[in-house]
Order: structure tokens, then C-alpha cells, then sequence
């Protein structure tokens, strides 16, 4: 069983304390890797720089290391000479190919270019200084964000002793609410819970406060292995209360290109659509989306080697004495038992760049996966930084971070 003592301090104290000698950390990356970098002039600087060099393994944003499939490259340059024209037909022919794929119809597809844009818009139109935003803690950061910029309540519900989403306790909190936001998988904990505990979830806030709209953002769905789970996209063809959320830049590994859409009924959809500023969406996105999410091989060519790359890894926690969360993604959240930003920042400058810390849970690392080849390297930096002393530097905030680290 994993706990949370010690882990539910406030999310705000940020302010860390890291502390690698830029030059000699530096000197190392070099010898490690044979990376290039610029002269550091301060640790920030050195930060970037080490983030920056070519050959880091960038294991912190729960990318697809494997790159987009062959067949989406494909499309894209069958379409590229096309692209003095609007996108048009491409729109409809990807619209039809996620109605397929989804089993609805084409009128409850909203493209979008990256979900995060969908969740943003459903923020404003669901939340507001009466209406909040239920979300666990930790969970995604992005509707959180959103709905504190607007001045709307945020209720951050607890993870259970599991660290998954405590469904229960955020139905609960849900009534008078603008939105509920279930994270399944889970990001930062990689976590999952059941299509029961779902549904339970929405039966009850649809009953007890049916103006409340309930997201099920499934980003990382491809991923997750554990019997009984499953997508919301039937319960969002039920209820007009349920929106679900996809994205192509994990599994598909389109992460640049900028593709993900909701499902949901029409008028739902019509209410998220005031707020969304359109799909965004170029030929060669459009393109692109259609051609991976009809390639099914590759789908399953990803999932498979996530799944040994990811028990690879975990076993590495595992064996030198660091609590693994059960992970359903494409990253896995570590108990490293010491400041997440000091290990973040040694990493780094040791060419590995690894997840942020995610408040309350500040001493758990999040991990994604990468290669065999980038986690056998990576597995050793880890080892080494976690044998040394935790290390002090000044503080540092948001600004210091690359933007896919936000993530
Ligand atoms: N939802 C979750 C849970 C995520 O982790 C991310 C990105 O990492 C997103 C949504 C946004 O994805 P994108 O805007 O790339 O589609």
C-alpha cells in the first residue's frame, strides 16, 4: 500500500532548493554523453542548455519516443503540396474516421488542435466564481490553471491510499458544481480506475446535480492494461452531461502536430464550441490523424513495447527499494523519497530530463517512458543521483522550465 503521509503540504510551497555546481555538472553531462552545450553563466542557464543539447533523453513529458507512425509521415507528404488550400475536405474525412472509430455519430466529434485546447474551453464554459472545478490532487494541472485564472473554486479531492482517483469522494463534492474533471489514466500517478467507478460516478452527479457537466479527459487510455477499464464515450452518448476528451499525442506520437478532439452530444458540444476557437487544424495534422488512428498495427506496436519498457523501468525502482505506483500510461510515478525538483534539476544536468514535481506529492518523481535504449541509459543517471546527497541551489519557479515541461 502506498501513503500519502508526509506528501499533503501545501501545493504552493514550490520554492526548492537544488544545488549542482553548474560547471562541474556540466563537465559531467559531457562525459556521460558527449553532449555539446553552451558555456553555463547561471544554474538556470545551465538547466536549458543541458535540456536543450541534442542527445538529452527527454523522458519528462509524457512524449511517444518512437515517433509518429510511417503512415501518418506518408499522408503528410501526399498532402504537403496541397497546402496553398483550406484544409475542407481533410476536416470531414477525419471527422468520419473518429465517428468509426468511436461508434457515434459524426455530429458529436469536436476536433480540436491538441485537447488541452478542448479542456481549456470547457473550463469557461462550465466553471465560474459560483460554479466550480472538482479535480483530484494531483491530477492534470491544466483545468486547475484555468479555472484559478477565471476566479473559479477548485475542489482538489484526495487520491485514495492507491493514489487513484478517489471517485467516490469526488461525486460527493460534485453537486452545485460547474464540472467534474476524471483523469483516467491518471497524470502525474498513472493510475487508472474502472469503467464501474466511473460510471458510478456519473450516475450519481447526473442525479444529484444534473447541471454539472463531467469530463473523462482519456488522453493515455491506449496504455492501460487493467481488467475492467474502458472509455466513458458510452456513457457520453447517454448523458449530455459527459464529455470525453482524446488526444493523438501520446500513442499516436503526434505530440508537434496538434491533434485531439471531444466526443459528446450535439448541443453539449455546442456549448463547448463558444468557447473553443476552432479546430486548428492543418492539412497536414488532418492528414496525418486520419492515416494513424486507421493504423491499428501501430497502435498495438506501441503499447506493446511501452509495456516492456515500463516494466523494465519500474523493476529498477523497484529493486534498489522505491515504491512504483501501479502504472496504466506511458509513464510511471516513483516514491523517490527526496525533493522531486532536486532530482529533476540533477538529472537534467546529467542529460536526463524527467517530470517536475507535481505538489502535494513533491518527493515522487514522474517518469516517462522512453526507449529500451534511452531508459538503459537513464537507469543508471537515476541510481547515481539517488546514491548521492540530495543537493541544494537557489530557488527557482515555472519560468525556468522548457514549456513541454509544463505538461
Ligand atoms: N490531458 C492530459 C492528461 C495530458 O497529460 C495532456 C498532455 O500531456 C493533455 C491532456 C493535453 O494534450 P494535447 O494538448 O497535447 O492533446
Amino acid at each position: 500500500m502506498i501513503t500519502l503521509k508526509e506528501t499533503l503540504m501545501n501545493r504552493r510551497s514550490f520554492v526548492q532548493t537544488v544545488g549542482v555546481g553548474a560547471v562541474g555538472a556540466l563537465t559531467a553531462l559531457k562525459a556521460d554523453l558527449g553532449a555539446q552545450v553552451p558555456a553555463p553563466t547561471t544554474a538556470p542557464a545551465a538547466r536549458r542548455a543541458a535540456g536543450a543539447a541534442a542527445n538529452a533523453i527527454r523522458i519528462g513529458a509524457n512524449e511517444n519516443p518512437y515517433g509518429p507512425a510511417s503512415s501518418a509521415i506518408d499522408a503528410i507528404a501526399r498532402v504537403a503540396g496541397g497546402a496553398n488550400r483550406y484544409p475542407g475536405v481533410l476536416i470531414g474525412d477525419l471527422m468520419t474516421t473518429v465517428a468509426a472509430k468511436h461508434e457515434v455519430a459524426t455530429d458529436m466529434v469536436l476536433l480540436s488542435g491538441g485537447s488541452g485546447d478542448i479542456l481549456d474551453a470547457m473550463v469557461k464554459a462550465y466553471t465560474s466564481k459560483t460554479k466550480a472545478l472538482v479535480t483530484g490532487l494531483p491530477s492534470y494541472e491544466q483545468p486547475s490553471r484555468g479555472a484559478q485564472r477565471l476566479g473559479s473554486p477548485v475542489i482538489d479531492v484526495p487520491l485514495t491510499s492507491e493514489l487513484r482517483l478517489d471517485t467516490n469522494a469526488m461525486a460527493a463534492k460534485a453537486t452545485g458544481a460547474g464540472l467534474v474533471y476524471i483523469c483516467n489514466p491518471n497524470n502525474p500517478t498513472s493510475t487508472v480506475v474502472p469503467l464501474s467507478e466511473v460510471t458510478a460516478l456519473i450516475e450519481a452527479v447526473v442525479k444529484a446535480s444534473p447541471t454539472t457537466r463531467i469530463l473523462v479527459d482519456e488522453a493515455y487510455f491506449e496504455y492501460a492494461d487493467m481488467p475492467g477499464f474502458g472509455t466513458a464515450t458510452p456513457l457520453a452518448k447517454k448523458y449530455p452531461q459527459v464529455i470525453v476528451a482524446r488526444t493523438l499525442s501520446k500513442i499516436h506520437g503526434m505530440a508537434g502536430m496538434r491533434v485531439g478532439y471531444a466526443l459528446a452530444q450535439p448541443k453539449t458540444l455546442a456549448e463547448i464550441r463558444e468557447f473553443h476557437s476552432g479546430s486548428g487544424l492543418s492539412s497536414m495534422s488532418l492528414a496525418a490523424a486520419n492515416a494513424s488512428l486507421k493504423d491499428t498495427a501501430n497502435m498495438e506496436k506501441n503499447r506493446t513495447m511501452n509495456r516492456a519498457v515500463r516494466a523494465f523501468t519500474a523493476e529498477a525502482f523497484t529493486r534498489a527499494g522505491y515504491t512504483v505506483a501501479a502504472s496504466d500510461a506511458n509513464f510511471i510515478f516513483v516514491n523517490i523519497k527526496r525533493d522531486a525538483r532536486g532530482f529533476q534539476d540533477a538529472c537534467r544536468l546529467k542529460g536526463v530530463m524527467v517530470g517536475r514535481a507535481f505538489p502535494p506529492m513533491t518527493t515522487w518523481a514522474r517518469i516517462s517512458i522512453g526507449t529500451q535504449d534511452e531508459m538503459d541509459k537513464a537507469v543508471p543517471v537515476f541510481m547515481s543521483v539517488l546514491a548521492a546527497a540530495p543537493t541544494q541551489t537557489a530557488s527557482f519557479d515555472h519560468l525556468d522550465l522548457l514549456p513541454s515541461e509544463l505538461t
